[in-house]
């Protein structure tokens, strides 16, 4: 008979990775978990279109998250809103220890798929309006902004996606980047120049300043070593990820320079039974590059156990 609460493998974090992890760890026959804390899907939730995922030519983030919950959820047993607070390890012990706000659990093998989390600027206003015209996440507050001045900060995929859909919906955008060059996919630079977003290069945002809403963004041009302020409704901010590794350090898990996991080719971290998958291991950040790590690391886990 099977031990309350006791698993094979624990997958924490049901992005895409662990999605993945959940139907290859089940499908071989392991008792696999897939917990989360929020809703299944992760920042592929709030993926305007997905255009590089084969078999699909175009879908939209939440509709692929959807169909992974789906065909994750006729294998795996998945908690969502259940957040992993610990992960305890007892050397030679077979059985690693989690606790989450929720329950505690047993298990032979936890896979790490807690991927990244959005950095901040870091600047004054940031968080004071959060909400109230600052946002990170073009799907979920875009829509507020039809017909107004948006400000989208950053360089990357995220931040050219971000401004052409703030675009499409009718917004007045402006890119504002700290360099001279984007970083996004040569083709997204295609589609932001067609679209006749302007750019700001070499500028960075020094303040967010309003009274109940934003009003104004201090930009600072580095070339020029200027400083002037634009009126605006709302900024978005798309400058890039931190590992969310707040459950891996206190076990061990060894990580590299930049924060990210360590792991071999078979996704094992040098703490035994231990896996990671997905953003969280740094390198190329694509869906299906995490859905094949996810792949590999509930195979790894599943040679492990039955070892
Ligand atoms: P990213 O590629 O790391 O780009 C972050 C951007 O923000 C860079 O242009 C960076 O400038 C800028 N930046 C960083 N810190 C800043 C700061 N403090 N102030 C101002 N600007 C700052 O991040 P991302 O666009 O979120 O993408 C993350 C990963 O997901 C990438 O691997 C990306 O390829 C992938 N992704 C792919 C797609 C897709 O459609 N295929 C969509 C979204 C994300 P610098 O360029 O000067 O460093």
């Amino acid at each position: 008979m099977k031990e309350e609460n006791a698993y094979d493998v624990i997958v924490v974090g049901a992005g895409p990775a662990g999605m993945t992890a959940g139907i290859f760890g089940a499908r071989s026959g392991l008792e696999t978990l897939v917990i989360e804390k929020g809703i299944c899907g992760g920042l592929s939730n709030e993926a305007t279109v997905v255009d590089n995922f084969p078999g699909f030519n175009r879908i939209g983030g939440m509709e692929l998250v959807e169909k992974m919950k789906e065909q994750t959820a006729q294998y795996a047993e998945i908690k969502e809103l259940e957040e992993v607070k610990t992960i305890e390890s007892r050397g030679n012990e077979e059985k690693l220890l989690l606790a989450t706000d929720k329950a505690s659990y047993r298990t032979n093998a936890v896979i790490l798929c807690t991927g990244t989390e959005k950095r901040k600027l870091g600047v004054k206003g940031e968080s004071e309006f959060l909400g109230r015209g600052v946002s990170y996440c073009v799907t979920c507050d875009g829509f507020f902004f039809k017909n107004k001045s948006v400000l989208v900060v950053g360089g990357g995929d995220s931040a050219v996606r971000g401004a052409l859909y703030l675009k499409n919906l009718g917004c007045e955008v402006t890119l504002i980047h700290r360099r001279d060059k984007l970083r996004a996919e040569r083709y997204l630079q295609k589609s932001l120049e067609k679209s006749g977003v302007p750019v700001l290069w070499n500028s960075v945002v020094r303040e967010i300043k309003g009274d109940d809403v934003v009003r104004r963004v201090v930009r600072y041009d580095t070339v020029r070593d200027t400083e002037d302020e634009l009126a605006v409704d709302g900024v978005f901010i798309y400058i890039g990820e931190e590992p969310a590794t707040a459950l891996a350090t206190p076990l061990g898990v060894k990580l590299d320079k930049n924060g990210y996991i360590i792991t071999d080719k078979s996704q094992r971290t040098n703490i035994a039974r231990v896996y990671a998958a997905g953003d969280i291991t740094g390198g190329v950040k694509q869906i299906v590059v995490a859905c094949a790590e996810g792949a590999i690391a509930a195979t790894s886990a599943y040679e492990d156990v039955t070892r």
